[in-house]
């Protein structure tokens, strides 16, 4: 990994500081660790980084320290080109908020909104623009933009801008700034015409690149690794949701900034999950309560910064969660090689934004390991889940069998109902009393499309085509599904290669997202049980026991 270091070591002013502080980074990511020095000797800087990287703040930072004292003039000293209306929102926002405290005032100019309040800021006087191209070149042309007093130029999203046909306009633009300008160029992807580019308007600019190498074969530990792709608004939802079907023993849940860090650990425990949050602004004594807790088991998540989780180890941790695509491979492997130690098994999930499947990718060929994109369960899934975890309590209390303190009620119902009905009613109670109500997460999370190369459930859900009617069969519920890989074949497999059942024994196979039913010979349905108990399937230890009757959907 890059050396850490901090914002103020790599010669950032005092504003620009604690704007940062106050915004709840706690330490640059890589590509702000690299780019931010030579960009504030005002070098030029050719970067390959996509979305999530931090690279936002990366150009945005020094250009903001290189603008002269305010009210010195009126025409912007840089201008930031992105490929889309979002974008230029996005990234005019981040550095609002960054140069806040040196009074920068930046504009956001694109097409579709109304030109006449772009007019208006702009002879207002302006330090920095950032819009997309058509709209910067449709400023130029009617001369409401002078670029003469530029020193610095930034395409972001080089790539983008030019896959949408912007390159006429970026070159049009560049011939109108000055010549001695700083000019900064972010790609995802460094393609010829990025490259060409390059070549033609940046003068011996630094080059960085993040996720250059691949990570030393076996130092990515075996951990099974899945992403789902939400959009932001939607991540508590979905992280709700996701641990609720994982069930984690202790899991770390990683986030950006301190306050991402306080507001989901306030979600979570809203949730009834028992979190608690640690980050650079505790002290060492908070610190140590918090590990307490967790190493103690009174709480099971910790929701952390990746400077407050540093050297921090827990043995019993089963998941690392990703609030968000970290900003570099190595900071993944780095997270992920805290579960999966001395053979146990470690499970690693990662929410993404639509616009961070590149990170994806990245992170994929720079491990050397697939990343399973799959969707985030649904509100059935959930509800199966839950079902599932009641039957299990009520099973613990029936063997356990210290039930003679309740008979009198029982008694007392029967006289006038079915036992089954209170029976039912009593389910109804133990699985309201464990869930609680059913509240926001009972809308299903739209689905976003996956990227296409990825290898997602396959959409059709329902059950996979029956194999053959058994004259006497016991169905078996198996606690994997589709989203572990589970085809068929691996259960036959596991079956006739740990049973004395061949495969002409087994009936039914149904296949659902998350688990598995088997239709079994009754005579034989205690032996499978056992002989899957000590197996693994897809290399996975998985829940074996006799169905309690629910069918898959
Ligand atoms: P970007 O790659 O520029 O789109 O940034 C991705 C996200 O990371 C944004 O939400 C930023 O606010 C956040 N971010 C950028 N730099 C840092 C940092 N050093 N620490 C924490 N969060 C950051």
């Amino acid at each position: 990994m890059t050396t850490p270091t901090t914002f103020a070591a790599l010669g950032l002013r005092e504003e620009l500081v604690a704007a940062l502080a106050a915004l709840g980074y706690e330490e640059p990511t890589p590509i702000q660790a690299e780019a931010i020095g030579p960009l504030l000797e005002g070098r030029d800087l050719l970067g390959q980084a996509a979305t999530g990287t931090g690279k936002t703040a990366a150009f945005a930072l020094p250009l903001l320290q290189r603008m002269e004292p305010r009210g010195r003039r009126n025409a912007p000293v840089a201008l930031v080109l992105a490929p889309t209306r979002e974008l230029a929102m996005q990234v005019s926002e981040a550095t609002h908020r960054y140069g806040r405290q040196l009074g920068a005032r930046v504009l956001p100019v694109y097409g579709g909104q109304p030109i006449g309040r772009q007019l208006r800021e702009l002879e207002r006087g302006v330090d920095v623009v950032v819009g997309t191209p058509g709209r910067v070149v449709d400023h130029i042309n009617r001369g409401t933009l002078d670029l003469s007093t530029l020193r610095t130029v930034v395409l972001d999203e080089a790539d983008e801008m030019l896959d949408m046909g912007f390159a006429d306009d970026i070159e049009a633009i560049l011939e109108a700034t000055p010549a001695e300008r700083q000019t900064v160029l972010f790609s995802a992807t460094m393609p010829s015409r990025v490259d060409k580019i390059a070549r033609r308007h940046l003068r011996d600019p630094v080059r960085i690149l993040i996720a250059r190498e691949a990570a030393p074969a076996g130092e990515a530990p075996k951990v099974r690794q899945s992403a789902y792709v939400v959009a932001r608004a939607h991540k508590p939802v979905a992280l709700g949701r996701v641990l609720d079907v994982e069930s984690p023993e202790a899991a770390i849940v990683f986030c950006r900034t301190r306050e991402e860090v306080d507001s989901l650990t306030e979600t979570l425990n809203g949730r009834g999950y028992r979190a608690e949050a640690l980050h650079g602004g505790l002290s060492q004594e908070q610190r140590d309560k918090v590990m307490g807790r967790l190493r103690g088991r009174t709480a099971d998540l910790l929701v952390a910064t990746d400077v407050a989780a540093r050297g921090l180890d827990v043995d019993h941790l089963t998941h690392v969660v990703n609030y968000n695509v970290p900003s570099a491979p190595e900071a993944y492997v780095h997270r992920i090689g805290r579960v999966g130690r001395a053979g146990r098994e470690g499970v690693a999930i990662t929410l993404a934004e639509p616009r961070e499947h590149r990170m994806l990718k990245q992170i994929e060929r720079s491990t050397g390991q697939r990343i399973n994109v799959e969707k985030v369960p649904t509100v059935a899934d959930l509800r199966s889940r839950r079902l599932e975890l009641t039957r299990a309590a009520l099973h613990e209390v029936l063997i356990a069998d210290d039930l003679e303190g309740y008979a009198a009620v029982l008694d007392s119902l029967t006289d006038e109902y079915d036992v089954v009905q209170v029976a039912l009613a009593a389910v109804k109670l133990a699985h309201e009393a464990t869930t609680g109500p059913a509240g926001e997460d009972e809308a299903d999370i739209p689905t976003v499309a996956a990227r296409p190369e990825s290898s997602g459930p396959s959409p059709s859900r329902g059950p996979r085509p029956a194999r053959k009617q058994l004259a006497d069969s016991t169905r078996l519920f198996i606690g994997l599904g589709r989203a572990a890989g589970v085809r068929p074949q691996d259960l036959v497999g596991a079956i006739t290669g740990e049973s004395s059942l061949s495969g002409r024994d087994i009936g039914a196979i149904e296949i659902a997202d998350r688990f598995a039913l088997v239709e079994v010979p009754s005579g034989s349905a205690d032996e499978v049980v056992q002989a899957l108990r000590k197996t693994k399937i897809k290399g996975r230890k998985a829940t074996v026991r006799l169905d309690a009757g629910y069918a898959p959907r």
